[in-house]
């Protein structure tokens, strides 16, 4: 036999690929001969294999395919193909992106690989292709056309856009859930930045709902929330939005307002549909709810501001004697002169060493070890005392101080990172908190590219979380951040997911490689089933697009199970540890390494 015919699988990226070749090997007189030996043989290989081979010229013309790929050009045989385009093949609407794709592999001479495009099949269905290019040379290495796999994905796809699906409404009522409704007011409130009109955002909360659950039990509680959402539905024009909050929880939109006034109808229809009892089980029931109201611009430009202060309001309406509605006023919201102090004593303190990191692990679900830490900043001031960061991180954000603050955090995190690698624990990756103001810094990428080789430590190692915030201006420089920021390796988490600080939108428009769940859905899984849901969709929604999902907040063995069961794929939380200085957190390592190999034990 005048060939020598190879081959070879081989997997990267869960990925199969297949190679095979053909090498002439007789006397040149037999070339000819040979040659058509050969292609006979390679196409019998490529006809045999699962995946769509095909291969063009310079001018995007096929020069030939597999069966498979014929099939699905809905062509008898393979030959048939050659000299055809995509558009004569009937891809009308895609043929010039395939073109596209084609001219820039030709053009640089490197490959594209693993990307997911739409097509028609013959029938005129919908399919998803994950596909991959590489260019065609000859013998003396010019490049001569472009040579394709690819593989039909359609039904991974359609799986997902179920799970999202499911992902985004409430189970019990069948409106949408906490995240749906929030994206929504994303959406709101940029349509209105551009019109001039105002949002409204009214929290509605249902009063001694507890007393219902805990004296009449959860079904007829259940059914009182689904019949509460029905009459609060009712309502709404068509533009209005509702959405299930959490337990006894819900959130009203009213976008293209005029005026702030123009709510109170609402608010009152709404307050207006408990007038009436409801019946369940034969019982009389008797409901009513409290209201807080807040306007976009006035009360908030951003989604949390905006619930923040809604909610504030729906509690003064609590306090005011319920079954009522307030609209937010400054007057609400108290301690302005402890702001003052605050930042009074902000400035300096960095110089005066008064910030410090801690560090909290966490923990691989699967087996219950330290896959990494998160860095915490802790401020301890003369003055004030420990000032908590959930007081002092929106200040330092809003003076500005959080740059100098924020390089802080990373170089020290880093040194920490490096002792913590040298012992040997695999993969060992540290996360720090950016925020908004941090992630618009235009020293950033420097910054961190400049830190990462100083402490040596690989962009692997580097896990940033970020909320929504740094994402909001929806600037080309935020994806091109993002895309530096992966290119040196650095992973990027969707923090507080949940909390008015993340959207769906955002979730999907940009890459993120994590979602962390907020702990204040982790808190009370085991007690509330809308946050047991809103958890689970969460779970669903990040295996759905492909992220790792790390619940924060784990505080018992009950609620690690279900996340466990849920597929969720780290935890953080009091369970494995609080957050500790970098020395008790190096005797931690210490310990996990002494019982290598067995199971990381709770903290006592
Ligand atoms: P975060 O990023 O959501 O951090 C997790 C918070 O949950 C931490 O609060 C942590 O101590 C707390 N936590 C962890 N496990 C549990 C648990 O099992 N139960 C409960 N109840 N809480 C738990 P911390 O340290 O007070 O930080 C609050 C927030 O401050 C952080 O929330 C983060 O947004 C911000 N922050 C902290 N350090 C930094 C920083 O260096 N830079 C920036 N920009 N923000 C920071
Ligand atoms: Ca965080
Ligand atoms: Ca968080």
């Amino acid at each position: 036999m005048p060939v020598r015919l190879s081959g070879m699988s081989f997997e990267r990226d869960g990925e199969r690929f297949i190679w095979s070749s053909v090498e002439d090997v007789s006397e040149r007189k037999h070339t000819e001969v040979a040659l058509l030996e050969s292609q006979k043989m390679l196409q019998l290989v490529l006809d045999s294999i699962p995946v769509r081979v095909f291969w063009k010229d310079t001018e995007s013309r096929y020069l030939g395919c597999n069966k498979l790929f014929a099939a699905d050009a809905g062509l008898q045989s393979p030959e048939q193909i050659v000299g055809k385009t995509d558009h004569e093949l009937g891809w009308k609407e895609q043929a010039e992106i395939y073109r596209d794709d084609d001219r820039k592999v030709i053009q640089s001479g490197k490959p594209k690989l693993n990307y997911e495009e739409p097509q028609t099949s013959p029938d005129g269905g919908r399919l998803w292709l994950k596909t991959s290019k590489i260019p065609l040379t000859d013998l003396s290495q010019t490049v001569v056309g472009v040579m394709g796999t690819y593989e039909d994905i359609t039904q991974r796809k359609k799986q997902e856009e179920r799970i999202l699906h499911q992902a985004h409404f409430d189970k019990l009522t069948g409106i949408p859930n906490r995240f749906l409704a929030l994206d929504r007011l994303a959406q709101l409130i940029k349509e209105a930045r551009r019109t001039g009109h105002k949002v409204a955002v009214l929290f509605l909360d249902l009063d001694d709902f507890k007393k219902v659950n805990d004296s009449l039990g959860h079904e007829v509680g259940d059914r009182l929330l689904v019949g509460a959402a029905k009459r609060l539905g009712g309502v709404l024009r068509d533009s209005d939005t509702i959405g299930r909050f959490g337990g006894d929880e819900f959130i009203v939109l009213a976008g293209g307002l005029e005026d702030a006034a123009d709510a109170r109808p609402l608010a009152e229809s709404l307050l207006e549909q408990f007038r009436r009892t409801f019946r369940v089980d034969g019982r009389e029931l008797i409901l009513t709810a409290s209201i807080g109201i807040a306007v976009y611009p006035e009360d908030g430009d951003k989604p949390a501001a905006l619930l923040r202060n809604a909610d504030t309001a729906m509690y003064h309406s609590k306090g005011e004697g319920r079954n009522n509605y307030y609209y937010f006023t400054e007057a609400m919201n108290r301690g302005v002169s402890r702001r003052l102090a605050l930042e009074e004593q902000m400035h300096g303190a960095l110089a005066r060493g008064e910030f410090r990191l801690c560090y909290q692990p966490v923990v691989k679900i699967r087996n219950r070890t330290i896959a990494g830490a998160e860095a915490l900043l802790r401020w301890n001031n003369p003055a004030l005392g420990e000032v908590p960061p959930v007081e002092f991180i929106p200040i330092a954000e809003q003076t500005g101080l959080i740059v100098s603050i924020g390089q802080y955090v990373l170089t020290e995190a880093l040194a920490r990172t490096v002792q913590w690698q040298q012992r040997r624990i695999d993969g060992f990756t540290i996360s720090v908190n950016l925020s908004p103001h941090q992630f618009r810094d235009p020293n950033l990428l420097t910054f961190i590219e400049r830190g990462l080789k100083q402490a040596g430590v690989s962009g692997k190692s580097l896990q940033l979380e970020i909320t929504e915030g740094a994402l909001m201006s929806g600037h080309p420089q935020v994806f091109a951040a993002l895309e530096k920021l992966h290119q040196l390796g650095v992973r990027v988490a969707m923090d507080d997911f949940g909390t008015g600080y993340s959207s769906l939108s955002y979730l999907r428009k940009f890459p993120f490689d994590i979602l962390t769940i907020d702990r204040s859905f982790v808190g009370d899984i085991s007690m509330d089933m809308a946050n047991r849901e809103l958890v689970n969709a969460a779970i669903a929604m990040g295996n759905g697009l492909g992220l790792e999902v790390v619940a924060e907040g784990v505080e018992t063995e009950e609620q690690l199970e279900h996340l466990t069961r849920k597929g969720c794929d780290l935890a953080q939380g009091y369970l494995f540890g609080e957050p500790v200085s970098d020395v008790e957190f190096s005797n931690r390592l210490a310990d996990q390494f002494a019982r290598q190999g067995s199971p990381y034990e709770t903290a006592s």
